[in-house]
């Protein structure tokens, strides 16, 4: 039997249930994360995901180990633009960033702020470190990689073998801009 931890939004309303270990734990220094993570956090009531360096810690789940609990009605949409590929979705009731899902991906990067301190997974890397301006700020507890490594999608295709190479839909119904 594998162990499910529940994690879920500030106010409590969206809850999920999260099956086993995740695929992988990481810090995402890209562009992208940063923007995005800058521009939910000027929703009311919001805040950050960032770390003091900028980074946006992460859990990666398999799709179909990530089950929604409750507050699904709550849920929107976030993209950097209107025709990006891959998009935020947020907990509208306290505007909690919730997961993002990558265009395509067959998993979710589950914000690491959803567990509560001492349940939290610890990241095992950051990546895309070339995309900060300045890297030599970053911590050096865990590696800090340029981009991503061959592991990392080593164990991301791993685990879509697992799945039989599916991708369920994960239904949003509201969009959200910020
Ligand atoms: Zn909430
Ligand atoms: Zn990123």
């Amino acid at each position: 039997m594998s162990e499910i931890s529940e994690v879920g939004c500030a106010c409590g309303q969206v809850r999920l249930a999260l099956k086993g270990a995740p695929i992988l734990v990481s810090e995402c220094l890209c562009d992208s994360c940063r923007a995005a993570a800058d521009r939910l956090a000027t929703l009311p009531g919001a805040r950050s995901v960032l770390t003091s360096y900028g980074a946006t810690p992460c859990a990666e789940y398999r799709k179909d180990r990530v089950r929604i609990l409750s507050g699904t009605e709550r849920l929107s949409e976030f993209r950097l633009s209107a025709d990006a590929g891959s998009r935020r979705v947020v907990a509208t009731c306290c505007n909690t960033p919730i997961f993002l899902e990558m265009k395509g991906a067959h998993w979710l990067s589950v914000y690491l702020h959803l567990w509560p301190d001492a349940a939290r997974p610890k990241a095992r890397i950051r990546t895309m470190a070339g995309d900060c301006a300045d890297a030599s700020n970053l911590p050096d507890d865990i590696p800090n990689l340029k981009s991503h490594s061959v592991s990392f999608y080593a164990k991301l295709l791993g685990a879509w073998i697992g799945m039989g190479f599916r991708n369920p839909r994960i239904d949003v119904t509201g969009t959200i801009d910020a």
